[in-house]
């Protein structure tokens, strides 16, 4: 099983190479305007990402789905989904957002109301607010919960698996209730529905996930070649991101306030936030001028890679004057909490407005 959350330092290389991953680094230059997260490598890796890229260079249809489980407060590191959404928006994608109030019901034993409440005001707000359009014809939301398409193509996809495979991928035991057992095939169905008929047939579909997500991705590729023959379904490609590592340095958490910066939070509080994050300083100032700081361990300098600066000339002077010990921690966590101050002025900006759309879209 692949379980990068359990540490922040990840050997994403050797994961690639185990996985049979293939490196976006390997065709970054064929691809037209890369977005800041594929250029620095945040997204890494993908399963047959190559057919999109000719599909978006050929100006083709394709879709790309992306689900959200309500169970919590949006933070930081799912901006990063939103941000590969616009990139893929502004290429005309048709996109599709799965909620999946069945699996957080299944998992975290959260009602159905309050999932559609979780996702008007988390989810769909700031999706909105970070810059999505999500009214446009050829954006498809829907909870899980109410499509009755999704519960049949689910129901297609669980004959063309079984129990073994599942309890092999997913480590089930006989007590797990079956409600853990349905819902990845739900997602299944998630990643597959654009392809029927009702979505306009099939065509190709990425799925950008981190990386503990690939077992699901395998699942439906596995299913999808199953299909293929019955509904004509194409085996769909995946990316795969790093994670934005934990104020504290683990994982970033919907349930760890301490180690998450949430979308709906003021801006002076995502400023201060920024203050509490491990750097990669030394123990001293001295230190810090004799041997620099260790850039590569620093969640301040993340932020600054993930969502901070655009500029890259400007990000690799932070890089250079924090090796050469040049910069204080100081300083740089000024800046960047600074940077995140106004990042999130202007994300509470449009909050309001874009509650009272996210109100009509389910
Ligand atoms: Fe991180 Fe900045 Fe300190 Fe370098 S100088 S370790 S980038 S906070």
């Amino acid at each position: 099983m692949i379980d990068p959350w359990a540490s922040s330092s990840v050997d994403y290389d050797k994961l690639v190479n185990q996985f049979g991953i293939q490196k976006i680094s390997d065709m970054i230059n064929d691809i037209k305007n890369p977005g800041r997260l594929m250029k620095r490598g945040v997204i890494f890796g993908h399963r047959d990402f190559d057919i999109i890229n000719k599909k978006i260079n050929n100006n083709e249809e394709f879709a790309v789905v992306t689900g959200m489980m309500p169970s919590g407060q949006m933070h930081i590191g799912h901006k990063m989904v939103v941000d590969q959404l616009k990139w893929y928006q502004d290429k005309n994608a048709m996109l599709s957002l799965p909620i999946a109030d069945m699996e957080a019901y299944a998992a975290r034993g959260i009602s159905f109301e309050k999932a559609r409440e979780i996702t008007i005001n988390e989810y769909l707000t700031n999706y909105i607010a970070l810059g999505l359009d999500l009214e446009k014809d050829n954006v498809n939301i829907y909870l899980q919960s109410e499509n009755k398409e999704l519960q049949k193509l689910s129901f297609q996809a669980s004959r063309k698996t079984n129990f073994n495979q599942l309890k092999a991928i997913y480590g089930f035991t006989p007590s797990k209730n079956m409600a853990h057992v349905q819902a990845p095939l739900m997602q299944v169905a998630d990643i597959l529905i654009p392809q029927i008929e009702e979505y306009g047939g099939p065509k190709n579909v990425v799925v950008p996930v981190g990386i503990d997500q690939d077992p699901h991705i395998r699942l439906t590729r596995d299913i999808a070649q199953k299909l293929s023959e019955e509904l004509g379904f194409i085996t769909p490609s995946s990316t795969y991101h790093r994670f934005l590592t934990g104020l504290s340095g683990d994982k970033m958490s919907s349930s760890k306030p301490s180690t998450a910066i949430y979308l709906n939070e003021d801006p002076k509080t995502a400023s201060k936030k920024v203050k509490t994050a491990k750097t990669g300083g030394r123990e001293s100032l001295k230190e810090q001028q004799e041997l620099g700081g260790e850039v590569d361990k620093c969640v301040v300098y993340e932020m600054f890679v993930y969502h901070l600066l655009d500029d890259d000339k400007k990000l690799e002077e932070i890089r250079e004057q924090c090796l050469n010990g040049t910069l204080r921690c100081g300083d740089c966590k000024a800046h960047a909490s600074e940077l995140m101050e106004e990042m999130f002025e202007n994300i509470s900006d449009k909050q309001t407005e874009a509650r009272e759309i996210a109100k009509n879209l389910i």
